[in-house]
């Protein structure tokens, strides 16, 4: 496993992460649960991504009982605040006390004593900047946050929040954006944003939820043992990569991607992840996974150069369907 500085602070992560959503708590029993995370520490992995909202709270739980036992030092561990998780009208968003109380309740579930990255999980246009990243302030100076980071955020409210952010003396280091072959919103603002104030990015959904693993074939029902053909997970496919789920000709576009992959002996998931990483800006690409075997597929990644001719062909095969 190589490791990678997360953006300019000084905190080392691993350059593949284990994430936990839609899996933990839901899609797989926690037998499963543990033998992914035990598979990622076997792999090398470091760094574990969670949040809150994750099945209810449950996937926080399910990891921290995956990681008990571990050396806390060892570990780079991120959950997130902003999505209800609860009923009342200040169990949500980013006001001061349920960024707290948040908090808590994380620590509470991950059994730990401090999150290494606490993540804004979405913008909350309801409360002012100015109020959230005091509440982020405060919970470094207590010891219960090392660093922040800020998750599907524009480079405007980047920007914003960096200016704060230096005032407050948060280290606000982290932006968490989708992002993979397929889908490359973030190249054209946040990156250069996250560049100028010292933010990197680790990324979500590397192989749009599985898309580009090349499991999903045209004019061919979803195999049932996957994400998309669960009931835990097929919601959030639809939500999310459905544009290419039920695109044929995307879903071949992908197919192509197979004879790139293994002319260079990796599988197509192997080369989704490599490709995420060959930008400079991403300090990690977080995978999720249902089995061990993918964990174990997938952490192989790490490490893999990819040859402009590559990408250029991969920019090729793929250009009818990416969005920026
Ligand atoms: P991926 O794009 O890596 O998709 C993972 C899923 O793809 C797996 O659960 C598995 O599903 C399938 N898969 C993985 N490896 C393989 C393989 N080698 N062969 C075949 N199928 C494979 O990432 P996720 O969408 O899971 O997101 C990763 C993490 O990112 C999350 O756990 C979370 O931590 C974070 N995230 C953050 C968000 C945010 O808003 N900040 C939003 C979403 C995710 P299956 O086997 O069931 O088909």
């Amino acid at each position: 496993m190589e490791f990678r500085r997360l953006g300019q602070s000084g905190l080392v992560i691993s350059e593949i992460a284990y994430g936990n959503w839609i899996t933990h708590g839901a899609q797989i029993d926690e037998e499963a649960a543990h033998a992914c995370v035990r598979a990622a520490l076997d792999a090398g992995i470091t760094t574990f991504d969670t949040a809150d909202v994750y099945s209810e709270t449950r996937a926080e739980t399910v990891l921290g009982k995956a990681l008990a036992g571990q050396r806390r030092e060892g570990l780079v561990l991120s959950t997130k605040v902003c999505h209800p998780v609860g009923p009342g009208p200040n169990d949500r968003g980013l006001s001061r006390k349920h960024v707290i109380e948040g908090c808590e309740g994380s620590l509470r579930r991950l059994g730990t004593d401090y999150v290494d990255v606490y993540y804004a999980h979405r913008y909350d246009p309801a409360v002012p900047l100015e109020e959230t990243m005091l509440a982020f302030a405060d919970l470094v100076r207590s010891g219960k946050v090392l660093y922040v980071g800020v998750s599907e955020w524009t480079a405007e409210q980047i920007s914003r929040a960096a200016g704060l952010a230096r005032e407050l003396r948060v280290p606000l280091v982290a932006s968490q954006p989708q992002y993979s072959m397929l889908w490359r919103v973030i190249e054209s603002q946040v990156v250069p944003a996250c560049e100028r104030e010292g933010l990197g990015q680790v990324v979500w959904s590397p192989l749009a939820q599985g898309i580009l693993s090349g499991k999903y074939l045209p004019g061919t029902a979803a195999p049932s043992d996957s994400r998309a053909g669960t009931e835990a997970g097929k919601g959030f496919v639809d939500m999310l990569v459905g544009h290419w789920m039920n695109d044929e000709e995307a879903l071949r576009a992908v197919q192509e991607l197979g004879p790139v992959a293994s002319d260079l002996g990796l599988t197509m998931s192997q080369l989704a992840i490599a490709w995420v990483l060959q930008n400079p800006s991403v300090s990690a690409a977080i995978i999720g996974a249902s089995r061990p075997e993918q964990v174990k597929e997938n952490a192989a990644a790490s490490g893999v150069r990819l040859e402009q001719a590559v990408l250029d062909r991969v920019d090729e095969i793929l250009s009818a369907y990416i969005v920026r």
